[in-house]
């Protein structure tokens, strides 16, 4: 059991290989960080988040649902206005191993409608190779070093602070959650790792936005 935590919690480097076109984390040696929000926005979630965040003058990525961007535009909106960067995460959550390469592009693509960005992360971080093949002529594939499992019922705010603080490395790309499952932990966990970060010198960073795009 606690080898399947450390599988997700740090993608090992078999999944690294079999995915050599995605970021998981940016090779450097300066003590830069790059937290990320998966699964919103949501309007009981996200601007909490984004609050926090501007508390300690933080930018980070927001790989949004397309479903709930159609459903909350203005939260988009908000994100981009307070300077952070956006990613597509499909419209409808698709798990990859679950649907053809052609349905998973289709649902990717009606959410670029409503995201437009260059970045795209997988939900559950997998994709058939086929997927990934046709995804990279169109997106920039982020993935991640480290998954905090704020998500997780199993879990408490203490351990999601505690992965932050065991995995975290120079260049690592962080995934938390702005979602309703995460909130119970997320809304104590994420003001504790940040400061703890800062506390290690640790500069933030976001990925480029659309209007960046070269
Ligand atoms: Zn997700």
């Amino acid at each position: 059991m606690s080898f399947l935590r450390r599988f997700i919690e740090r993608p090992p480097l078999l999944f690294r290989i079999l995915f050599p076109e995605a970021v998981f984390r940016f090779g450097t040696k300066e003590k830069c960080i790059y937290l990320t929000f998966d699964d919103g926005p949501v309007p009981e979630v996200t601007p909490r988040v984004l609050d926090i965040l501007d508390r300690y003058g933080v930018k980070a990525t927001f790989f949004m649902v397309g479903d709930n961007v159609r459903r909350h535009p203005g939260l988009l909106e908000e994100v981009l206005r307070r300077g952070h960067a956006i990613g597509n995460h499909t419209m409808h959550h698709l798990q990859g191993s679950r649907v053809k390469a052609r349905r998973y592009l289709s649902d990717v693509r009606e959410a670029d409608r409503y995201i437009g960005s260059h970045l795209f992360r997988p939900p559950h971080g997998w994709l058939r190779w086929k997927q990934a093949a046709m995804l990279k002529r169109e997106f920039t594939l982020v993935m991640y070093d480290l998954v905090t499992r704020d998500y997780s019922r199993h879990l408490t705010a203490d351990d999601v602070v505690r992965n932050v603080m065991h995995y975290s490395r120079p260049g690592s790309i962080v995934v938390f959650h702005d979602s309703l499952k995460s909130e119970p932990r997320l809304m104590d966990a994420l003001p504790r790792s940040i400061e703890w970060l800062k506390g290690e010198g640790y500069e933030f960073r976001r990925l480029s936005r659309p209007d960046e795009r070269l």
